[in-house]
């Protein structure tokens, strides 16, 4: 038997081995091998079987440790791997190495544990016998005589104070069995406080859910790839369809992966699922698969997955590889999430790799979301995907009203800006008098260099682009960083004349200030980027909120995903502006996805919910419409849009970064490199740029970049790799390309 293998750690192509008779029976396409390379021993994956043409057999070495009984990469990995490679331009041992645990391409070991129990019985006579003569030997026997299951031999002697010498003995006889068993490192094991397992009951459905759960049944009966996009509004219960999804799968035989945010894989979301699923698999295989995971804990996830012990798997991003055997079913929660994408290399989309993995699995693919990305919605309506709809909240719940307020005209009532509109702090002042509670979000994702009249609310925007215009400090200019046009920064608005331009940006600080001037008495809390990164803290703040022990809670949107908290009635986003006049052409849909999301956190329990959107662009099409909680008609506008400027998803993006010292030799060679590609594309594919980033410069770093617009990703990629290679670049730059890039800055 041949093999060809991938070496792991930077050999990039497939080297040959012959696999010697003993091992052959444990080879297959995906095993993990450790051969021989220089003199060395390398870990290795088995991409394909079979003999190398033209080289000579007798000189291939052997193949000369099979790591595991079982592939480390299942076949459609594999597939996956390389088409990853071809599509995000990247390379392919990289990928490789992405989808397999650092603990298990190092060969750490499995943790293991021995046990002892009693083999043979004493009789009385024997007992008194060893009493007298090794007491410590009857002590132990003593003790493990009664007991039902083997013990920890460590904790056993320890707790007994005996000697090993005295078990080794007692084993030595036939009285002890002593076995190695291994000890399994559960992730989030801790969860699962009292007041979540309530969740935990199957929840009788609605007409709606019942519906769309016969509709996913109706696929587990017959196998093969298929797509579906949940579109159901914040509320509507897409999680219980979600896990009726999932018992179906396990119940059919099939492993399941469960994909969520980070931000919303909490302990929660992890002690939800595992109490529903433990009927039908015991609770610790349901597999939690994040970046924070300590190594054994990956390695023994990885380990019951890869084995076939476990069949689930919930996690974050980059859960999609996780080697789950015989998949049948992908669930992507919130598919609309930027945070899906990797942001360095191998840059991959994590919803988009989730559908190309069912399909190279023959699997089903679950996208999920109260506001699914147009990409997603495009592929449903025309009919690449099945569109399943939930318009309704769960138990007649309303949607909560929304209310815009013109911070345009309340700037001239309050003489002066301040955070917060009356209309919001009558509000707020109003829930806390009920006990009722607050949650206040701060628009984050804005970029705090864009232009704004406090007047008339106006922000310069390119004409060829249709983004905001940046402002470049540097040399006071406005600037398109898609295609480069740029003018003097004014000095008074462009559309109204003012002289009132404003750079925005305002912080959690600020805003919590403001609310302790209105309520003094209420209890706040803030949760930003300072809380986040404290792990312990996060989960206490949503812990007391939960319990009722605060008042008011103020934080960025991304903490308020997918929380549902049923006592929170008021809403207010404080700046719904910021996302709006990002540089870039999905601040609409972003901004409407953002409204959507956080009034959703209204009103999810038994009183309605009010939510309050502070703007100075009150007309805007993504408030108009979020306002009415119109997500066709906002599709259908927006997507106009798109087509009229050829952006997503008429066409797909890639961005191309080139970063070097030298901002002269920088821009030459980029302006170079767009002739040269442009000459080469001709009109196939459409060359936008180069033009300075928003960011121009990173670490004594400058940045440029170029678009490439086009219908065909792996074509142009392709080409792009081949045009590279025959163009003489300078040593000291730097390129990166993003496929798909979910900011284009
Ligand atoms: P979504 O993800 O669509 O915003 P969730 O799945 O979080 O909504 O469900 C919202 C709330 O409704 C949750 O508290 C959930 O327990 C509850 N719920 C879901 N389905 C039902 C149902 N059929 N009957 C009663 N309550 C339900
Ligand atoms: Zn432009």
């Amino acid at each position: 038997m041949y093999v060809g293998v991938h070496p792991l750690a930077g050999f990039d192509k497939l080297l040959h081995y012959r696999v010697p008779e003993a091992l052959a029976a444990e080879v297959e396409v995906g095993s993990l091998v450790r051969v021989p390379i220089l003199r060395t021993l390398r870990l290795g994956l088995v991409a394909e079987i079979g003999a190398p043409k033209n080289f000579p057999l007798e000189k291939l070495k052997l193949v000369a440790q099979v790591v595991y009984p079982f592939p480390a990469l299942t076949p459609e990995l594999l597939e996956l791997a390389r088409w990853m490679a071809a599509y995000y331009a990247a390379p392919l041992d990289g990928v490789i190495e992405g989808m397999i645990p650092v603990a298990v391409r190092r060969g750490m070991a499995l943790k293991q544990e021995k046990l002892l129990s009693v083999a043979a019985r004493l009789a009385p006579a024997e007992r008194a016998l060893l009493a007298k003569k090794a007491p410590q030997q009857a002590r132990l026997y003593a003790f493990l005589e009664p007991q039902f299951k083997p013990q920890p031999k460590g904790l056993v002697l320890a707790r007994l104070a005996v000697g090993p010498a005295a078990a080794m003995a007692l084993v030595r006889r036939g009285v002890l069995r002593e076995e190695t068993r291994r000890v399994e490192r559960i992730g989030f094991a801790e969860a699962g406080a009292e007041d979540e397992l309530v969740a935990a009951q199957r929840l009788a459905l609605n007409a709606e859910q019942q519906a769309a759960v016969d509709a996913l049944a109706a696929d587990a009966a017959k196998p093969g790839f298929g797509v579906t996009l949940l579109h159901g509004v914040t509320g509507s219960g897409k999680t219980e369809v979600y896990l009726r999804a999932i018992e179906a799968a396990l119940q059919a035989g099939d492993g399941v992966i469960y994909l969520v945010p980070e931000v919303a894989l909490t302990p929660q979301t992890v002690a939800r699922l595992r109490a529903r699923l433990a009927a039908l698999t015991p609770a610790h295989r349901c597999v939690v698969w994040h970046s924070h995971l300590s190594e054994g804990e990956r390695l023994d996830g990885w380990f019951a997955l890869a084995s076939g012990e476990a069949r689930v798997v919930v996690g974050a991003r980059s859960a999609v590889f996780a080697p789950v055997q015989k998949l049948g079913l992908i669930v992507v929660d919130e598919e609309h999430e930027p945070a899906y994408k990797q942001d360095e290399t191998p840059r991959y989309h994590g919803r988009d790799v989730a559908v190309m993995r069912a399909k190279l699995a023959q699997a089903r693919c679950l996208l999920g979301s109260a506001t699914p990305s147009l990409e997603s919605y495009v592929n449903a309506t025309s009919g690449r995907y099945r569109l399943l709809s939930l318009p309704n909240r769960v138990d007649g719940r309303q949607l909560p009203t929304i209310e815009i307020v013109d911070m345009r005209i309340e700037i001239t009532r309050q003489r002066g800006f301040s955070a917060l509109s009356r209309l919001l702090v009558d509000a707020m002042q109003d829930r806390h008098a009920k006990r009722e509670q607050t949650i206040l979000f701060i628009n984050r994702r804005g970029y705090s260099s864009s232009m704004l009249c406090k007047s008339c609310g106006h922000v310069e925007s390119c004409t060829h682009c249709s983004i905001a215009m940046t402002y470049h400090r540097m040399d006071e200019t406005l600037r398109c960083h898609l295609c480069g046009d740029q003018h003097p920064a004014p000095a008074r608005c462009p559309a109204c004349g003012a002289p009132d331009i404003r750079w925005r940006g305002l912080g959690t600080q600020r805003v919590e200030e403001a609310v302790r001037r209105v309520l003094p008495r209420a209890k706040l809390a803030r949760l930003d980027a300072d809380t986040m990164g404290r792990k312990n803290t996060f989960r206490e703040i949503l812990g007391d909120f939960r319990r009722g022990r605060i008042d008011i809670l103020i934080g960025t949107q991304m903490i308020g995903k997918g929380l549902d908290f049923p006592n929170v009635t008021l809403v207010g986003l404080i700046d719904a502006d910021l996302s709006m006049h990002v540089p870039d052409f999905r601040a609409n849909e972003r901004t409407f996805q953002l409204l959507v999301q956080v009034a959703g956190r209204a009103g999810r329990g038994d009183r309605a919910g009010e939510v309050v959107v502070q703007t100075f662009n009150p007309q805007a099409a993504p408030i108009q419409f979020s306002r009415q909680a119109d997500y066709a008609g906002f599709a259908a506008m927006e997507l106009e849009q798109r087509r009229a400027f050829r952006y997503p998803p008429s066409r797909h993006i890639i961005h191309h970064l080139l970063r070097g010292p030298n901002p002269e030799k920088l821009k030459f060679f980029s302006e170079q490199w767009a002739k040269a590609v442009a000459a080469a594309f001709g009109s196939r594919v459409e060359v936008r740029g180069p033009a300075p980033s928003a960011i121009e410069k990173i670490k004594d770093e400058y940045r440029w970049q170029l678009w490439y617009f086009t219908a065909s990703v792996t074509k142009v990629i392709g080409e792009l790799a081949r045009l590279r290679a025959g163009f003489a670049w300078p040593d000291d730059i730097v390129q990166t390309l993003d496929v798909d890039p979910m900011s284009i800055m």
